[in-house]
């Protein structure tokens, strides 16, 4: 490889705080809100202009993992603590939907950019101070210790310190920077990306409620008559807005069936561009097949292709799938789920539910091998690759993310570890 000499470079120390959490998606705004409220100095970096990650720049769609699972059953809200009190912040702004049926269990579809708006708030009502358009490019270490971050941003390359830090970037970038070991799904297999879209002006009655089978065999035959549809098992979930669908239908490979690696820039241009691509396919798709979109129109599509899954780290604790299929409990629970586990792959999704029970996400799948003041939650949590296609939404890293602020704070009063962190002082304070 050719190599340029770039001009040596001493970045300023702008900043030393307390907690520094990398990243403004669900977990990191859980996050960085649990550690200003303990009252550390807390700084959240995130690249975009707006929080939310894949919730509001991805587009997800909804929140899944609120409620209890199983066929047949009354559905009750399972978890509360920080994810409960975020939906109580969409219903109170008429911003998200009633639970709506998915499967075995429910979920509720929320409105993007109330999302961010209620981020907003949370931060800086606990005390945060947010810094938007800056990318964390470099680590520094102090022996086996984080000391700090190099950041990238248009008032130039600056350094960050920190006495704690919460890699919540969903890729687990700090822990990468910092020499923890992580694997990309299962033997590199990550589930598929998907460009999330909405269409506006669908009669709802008659567009909403199809079963899966039936919109399988629209998708086949519309394949029949030459459209270009990868995936077939496709969610057409119903916005909080009049008349507005939120399509999540897509899946993005390679031309030669090689997954998307969200840590290639490469990789993510061209599942940008597919994405955009296929979305129009599939708009021309619901226009002609689904009873009910005949006049739908595409309204927008997400900012970013839809990352489900990159890094998993190796952790110091491990979700299995059994823990999952056997709803295992745990005494050192950080979240507890029901939420299925839904692994988009190339051969179609996955799905397992439990009935009525749920299994718990203990404090260890949090912590990174080696680095004893960095803490992890959300996506890059560590896990097995089906256990993780189950413990990734919104609501588990809401909580996740959550109990990583808190621990953060713990482990500055105390002096210690993370993996010295009393638990269950800290399940006290959680709650969820
Ligand atoms: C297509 C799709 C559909 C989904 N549907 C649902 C659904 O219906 N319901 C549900 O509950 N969940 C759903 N999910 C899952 C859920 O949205 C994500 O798992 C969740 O958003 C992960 O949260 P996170 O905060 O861990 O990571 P992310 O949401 O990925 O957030 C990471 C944040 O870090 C920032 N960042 C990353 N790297 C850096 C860096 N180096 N420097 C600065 N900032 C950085 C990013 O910009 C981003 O804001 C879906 C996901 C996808 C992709």
């Amino acid at each position: 490889m050719h190599i340029c000499h770039e001009r040596s470079r001493n970045p300023p120390i702008t900043c030393h705080v307390d907690v520094l959490v990398v990243g403004g998606g669900p977990t990191g705004v859980a996050a960085a809100t649990a550690a200003a409220r303990r009252g550390d100095k807390t700084l959240m970096i995130e690249k975009y202009g707006f929080c939310g990650g894949m919730a509001t720049a991805g587009m997800s769609g909804a929140i899944c993992g609120l409620f209890t699972s199983g066929r047949g059953r009354k559905h009750q809200q399972l978890v509360h603590g920080f994810a409960g009190e975020f939906y109580q912040h969409l219903k109170d702004r008429q911003a998200v939907s009633e639970p709506f049926p998915f499967g075995e269990t429910k979920l509720v579809v929320h409105e993007p950019h109330t999302w961010k708006e209620i981020a907003d708030d949370l931060l800086l009502e606990s005390g945060v101070h947010i810094l938007f358009h800056s990318l964390v490019t470099e680590v520094v270490m102090n022996g086996n210790q984080l000391h700090g971050v190099i950041i990238e941003n248009k008032s130039g390359r600056q350094c960050i310190t920190a006495e704690r830090f919460i890699d919540a970037t969903g890729d687990g970038d700090l822990c990468a920077k910092a020499g923890v070991p992580y694997t990309l799904g299962r033997n590199g297999m990550v589930q598929y990306p998907t460009m999330v879209f909405r269409m506006n002006n669908v009669d709802i009655n008659r567009g909403i409620g199809h079963p899966i089978p039936q919109l399988e065999a629209w998708v086949e035959q519309a394949q029949k008559r030459g459209y270009h549809l990868p995936r077939k098992h496709i969610y057409l979930l119903p916005s909080p807005r009049p008349g507005e669908v939120m399509c999540n239908v897509t899946s993005i490979l390679h031309d030669d069936g090689r997954p998307i690696d969200a840590t290639n820039a490469e990789d993510l241009t061209f599942a940008e561009l597919k994405g955009r691509k296929m979305v129009r396919e599939y708009e021309r798709f619901l226009q002609n097949f689904i009873p009910g979109f005949e006049q739908a129109r595409l309204n927008d599509v997400a900012p970013q292709i839809g990352i489900r899954q990159s890094r998993t780290i190796q952790g110091q604790g491990r979700l299995s799938n059994n823990d999952v299929f056997q709803a295992h409990k745990s005494t050192r629970s950080v979240a507890s789920s029901a939420w299925c586990i839904e692994a988009h792959g190339n051969d179609g999704i996955f799905m397992f539910y439990l009935d009525d029970d749920y299994y718990d996400i203990p404090y260890d799948t949090l912590l990174p091998e080696g680095i004893p003041n960095l803490i992890t939650a959300g996506r890059a949590l560590c896990a097995e690759h089906e256990a993780l296609a189950s413990a990734r939404v919104t609501a588990q890293c809401f909580l996740t993310g959550y109990a990583a602020g808190t621990a953060a704070h713990l482990s500055h009063r105390d002096n210690c570890a993370f993996n010295q962190v009393d638990v269950d002082e800290l399940r006290s304070i959680i709650e969820y």
